[in-house]
């Protein structure tokens, strides 16, 4: 699905799949050369990260493996707590490996944090994490994050794996909705929101 097909649900279109597609080629051609020689193991934390994973892997020109991983970061509100329990972990030895964990967005950055210390403690020759997305404004961690897409504004943003209540993820573009498909019409929805931002 095309942000063309749900007009009245968008607000704004924050990155095209064209400007996806672009970017995630980028990545790929640092990951190609930090990992010359090597076999990366690429960790997707589901399911929000699931295009992410499928659109770098194919852009590879290199061997790799590929495997999965659902966390649960939220308790009951809807801000990251730094607490997490794992739902499905890999089936992967990690001993001596090189691991690549794939995000879609990171938001506090507490989960990621998280996450990387837990692969790291399982004997992991090195961890590194690529994210598509970051919002600057509420990091949380000085995690460092080896390759990242773009800055986005501190909005709640969908498509591209990233859900709204389990839909859009199937939306090629990154978009934030209209405040009426949260039931919120009285934000002021008005005004444009901050542009995506390359990270160099
Ligand atoms: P963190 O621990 O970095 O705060 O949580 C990151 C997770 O929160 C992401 O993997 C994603 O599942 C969810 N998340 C954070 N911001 C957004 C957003 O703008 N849109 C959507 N759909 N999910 C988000
Ligand atoms: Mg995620
Ligand atoms: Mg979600």
């Amino acid at each position: 699905m095309r942000a063309e097909d749900c007009p009245d649900e968008i607000r704004q279109v924050l990155l095209t799949t064209e400007e996806i597609q672009e970017r995630i080629g980028e990545l790929a051609r640092d990951i190609e050369r930090d990992y010359a020689g090597k076999l990366p193991l690429l960790v997707g934390v589901l399911k929000g990260a699931v295009m992410v994973v499928s659109d770098l892997a194919r852009e590879l020109r290199m061997p790799l493996e590929m495997d999965w991983m659902a966390v649960s970061s939220y308790g009951s509100g809807t801000e990251s707590t730094g607490v997490v329990r794992i739902l499905k972990d890999l089936d992967t030895d990690l001993t001596g490996r090189d691991v690549l964990i794939v995000e879609d967005i990171i938001d506090s950055g507490l989960t990621l944090t998280w996450l990387t210390q837990n692969l790291a403690s399982r004997g992991a020759a090195s961890v590194e994490v690529c994210t598509l997305l970051r919002k600057p404004e509420r990091l949380k961690t000085d995690l460092p994050v080896r390759y990242i897409g773009f800055d986005v504004p501190n909005e709640f943003v969908v498509g591209y794996g990233l859900d709204y209540n389990e839909r859009y993820r199937n939306l090629r573009d990154v978009v934030v909705l209209h405040p009426a498909v949260f039931g919120a019409d009285d934000i002021d929805a008005s005004g444009p929101v901050e542009p995506a931002r390359k990270v160099i």
